[in-house]
């Protein structure tokens, strides 16, 4: 850090403002980690996906991170991390890392500035924009990556500071179905589970997850279970999970809504039900059964394409299952029915009585670190803590807690990122922020996507790397640390807050996103109205006044502290909570237990089982409905947007590629372990017998054309995938050059799997 930048915000920055100097501490590590233990080392949970693992992280005598291992006192990964976690801290070091602004100049090249001058050109170029075209002219994109209080000051600052309208994450592209779906049917947000439940069930039905490779700790928790488990995997490809499962359940594409509602007829016809939890705890379920009713068996055989024996006996193993859970992931939440295809699998649940018990439930899983922070604090689409923009008691409310004008906060949600990107198309979105995301290679049909970025008026992108898709067509860069180099909390699949910890330095002049928006704010003028927001757990204890008396309740958890020593803390833990039962503390955890007589069943041995570690949702029945009933949503099904037909009759798939690549590769690419593990170059899964009839031999060159273009891949000709499908991971930069731009009613989530293409070898 040169002492220029520190002297020249100084004499920017007035007396009430002081605290927002840039230092030299803010270029490298301020403190050792606050959380060191006496070991040397320090926990964070990890920065990849949801499922939440913490790391035990070595350090050297100033407190900077050496190596790492997995933690094995963690109630969720009990000592195992995958090899992303493993190699967590080799993309800080990496020779790419944005380490200065860049501004793009005259010759349209992106060149480094300093802070003062990024930040007066950010402001002074939004502000100008919301002159010429209203406040709602400008709007942000986010994440599911950096820290629950780092998205609540963004979102605050964003709507309330700099008066924009509209913002949405990369959330959209994930989870935003089981959002809508857990809101229309449970009355709230609200994944009901505890990864114990993995250990507890006797069935598991896994609809469209492919958790061995996305999700593969809980996987291992599978693996744990005692009970002998059925496990089923509902999805068109054998993917690793289902070769490992009891029942594979090999569905025609998107023909999701369409079994679920056969299997809630057989149920039905057979009563196979718990009629007393139905009447108890439900609504409309004699509609539901009425209109379940079309969807006779043979009905389902002719649209799923399965053999009757394996509708069979998929209601079969669901109807002498006594705790069945079942839990989906993206073969749910990306299509174009998904929303009714989530809440289809929450009927299911509610019709058998499975939820509220050991081992039960309809379980969304997570796919990013903290997507579940942003359901609940992004304020994009929700206002923070899960509230409601339209409601006026709740705006209040939030005014309150964190001390801003009611006035400033809108009236009504956000558009969603689909409509976002419209809007740049229409002129009504001019200045774009993008934060922690890649949007010219992540949203689907990125071809337009990219397009559309190149229309804005000015683009700011914040990231770790200036050499992404998106940073590379951006106007004005503002570099980030990166998982490691910050502190903060992130929330996992089984709502558990878990803290991370700063462990090495940014490099150059890279802040925390956190204190970028804190510059953000002084340089646009509302500094004052963010002036408690001065540390991350500063911003945690706002978050908690806004959660009082919703179903995420935090007020019981006291401070960052508190966190470390509970091993994390899932929400609900309100202040009554808190009074009535102490969380263990995480040193000795097992000894701890040991005399509780909630273990007196031999858990003690296990003791991430125990209850005050692994709570679950709707035990009594009671929902977050009005009326306390959770509702049986429904309707009928619809063919796919874009089905296959005779120019490109090949339905292409896309999913996760292996358990060591991380969504778009912005840092898995940047570890040469994680690179041996997968190929480097995009492949295609083709069935043998397309193979034999195009002539296409394993390791040919394949062009795949869609109506959006045409890509070339290598030929993996694998019987895993069905006759007359096609399947691409996602990771790869061509994937989303073929995907056809459509998104759920409901949730607005893209549906990236399932569109229209052809296949054909490269000439040579
Ligand atoms: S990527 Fe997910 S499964 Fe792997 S170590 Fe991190 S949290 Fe655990």
């Amino acid at each position: 850090m040169s002492g220029s930048i520190d002297a020249t915000l100084r004499a920017r920055t007035g007396p009430m403002t002081r605290e927002l100097v840039l230092h030299p501490a803010d270029f490298g590590l301020a403190q050792v980690p606050a959380r060191l233990n006496p070991a040397g080392t320090a926990h964070s949970v990890c920065g990849y996906c949801s499922t939440g693992c913490s790391l035990k992280v070595h350090l050297d005598e100033r407190g900077e991170a050496l190596n790492l291992s997995a933690n094995p006192d963690y109630p969720v990964n009990l000592g195992m991390a995958c090899p992303k976690g493993w190699e967590a801290l080799t993309p800080l070091r990496a020779p790419d890392r944005a380490t200065t602004p860049l501004l793009r100049n005259d010759r349209g090249e992106l060149e480094p500035v300093d802070w003062d001058r990024a930040l007066h050109v950010f402001c002074g170029r939004f502000k100008e924009i919301q002159a010429k075209h209203g406040a709602a002219s400008v709007a942000f994109l986010s994440t599911g990556q950096i820290m629950t209080e780092e998205m609540a000051f963004l979102g605050a600052l964003a709507k309330f500071g700099m008066g924009m309208k509209h913002g949405d994450g990369n959330t959209r592209q994930c989870m935003a179905t089981a959002v809508a779906a857990y809101k229309e049917s449970l009355g709230f947000d609200a994944p009901p589970y505890t990864y114990a439940d993995f250990e507890e069930s006797d069935v598991i039905v896994l609809w469209g997850s492919n958790l061995c490779i996305a999700h593969p700790i809980l996987w291992q928790r599978v693996m744990n279970n005692r009970h002998s488990p059925a496990i089923v995997v509902v999805d068109p490809r054998a993917t690793e999970t289902a070769q490992a499962a009891t029942q594979h359940v090999a569905l025609r594409p998107k023909s999701d809504l369409t079994l679920l509602y056969g299997l809630a007829h057989l149920l039905i016809a057979r009563g196979a039900v718990n009629r007393d939890y139905i009447d108890a705890h439900t609504t409309g379920f004699e509609a539901f059964a009425l209109f379940a009713r079309d969807f006779t068996p043979e009905r389902v055989v002719t649209e799923t394409g399965l053999a009757p024996a394996t509708l069979e006996k998929l209601a079969a193993t669901i109807a002498r299952g006594q705790r069945v859970s079942f839990w989906w992931t993206m073969g749910v939440n990306q299509g174009h029915e998904a929303t009714r295809t989530a809440q289809a699998i929450i009927n299911l649940a509610l019709m058998t009585g499975n939820i509220g018990r050991p081992g039960t439930g309809a379980n969304s899983i997570t796919g990013q670190c903290n997507a579940m922070g942003s359901r609940l604090y992004s304020s994009t689409t929700n206002l923070l803590g899960g509230h409601d923009y339209a409601n006026a008691a709740h705006r209040g409310k939030i005014s309150r807690a964190l001390g801003v004008p009611e006035e400033k906060i809108p009236r009504e949600n956000s558009l969603a990122y689909d409509q976002i990107l419209d809007g740049i198309a229409d002129g009504a979105i001019r200045g774009l922020w993008i934060v922690a995301t890649n949007t010219a290679h992540s949203w689907i049909n990125r071809g337009r996507a990219r397009d559309l970025l190149a229309q804005l008026d000015f683009l700011v992108v914040q990231d770790m790397y200036a050499t992404t898709d998106t940073a590379q067509a951006a106007d004005l860069v503002l570099p980030a640390a990166g998982w490691g180099e910050k502190e903060g909390t992130f929330i996992n699949s089984e709502r558990r807050f878990g803290l991370t910890t700063k462990v090495a330095r940014a490099p150059g002049q890279a802040l925390s996103d956190f204190r970028i928006f804190q510059l953000v704010a002084h340089y646009w003028g509302c500094g004052e109205m963010f002036a408690k927001w001065s540390s991350p757990e500063a911003a945690f204890q706002l978050m908690k006044a806004c959660t009082r008396g919703q179903p995420c309740d935090i007020t019981g958890i006291r401070d960052y502290a508190h966190l470390e020593a509970a091993g994390g803390i899932q929400w609900p833990w309100t202040e009554a909570d808190e009074v009535g039962a102490a969380v263990p503390s995480r040193p000795g955890l097992a000894a701890d237990l040991a005399d509780r007589p909630e273990n007196q069943d031999g858990s003690a041995s296990r003791p991430h089982l125990n209850p005050l570690q692994q709570r679950r949702l709707f035990a009594d029945g009671r929902f977050f409905t009005s009326d306390g009933r959770a509702r049986f949503v429904f309707e009928a099904p619809r063919p796919p947007p874009e089905p296959p037909d005779a120019e490109f009759p090949f339905m292409l798939l896309t999913g996760r590629g292996t358990s060591s690549q991380w969504h778009t590769q912005t840092r898995t690419a940047k570890s040469d372990v994680l690179r041996k593990l997968y190929p480097a170059h995009v492949y295609a899964e083709l069935h043998p017998d397309d193979a034999d009839r195009l002539g296409i031999a394993a390791g040919d060159a394949l062009v795949i054309r869609s109506r959006r273009g045409a890509i070339t891949a290598a030929a993996f000709v694998t019987a895993t995938i069905q006759p007359g499908q096609v399947f691409l991971p996602m990771h790869y930069a061509e994937t989303n050059l073929l995907t056809h731009w459509s998104v759920d009613p409901y949730s607005r989530q893209p549906a990236y799997k399932a569109a229209a293409v052809a296949v054909s070898r490269a000439k040579a």
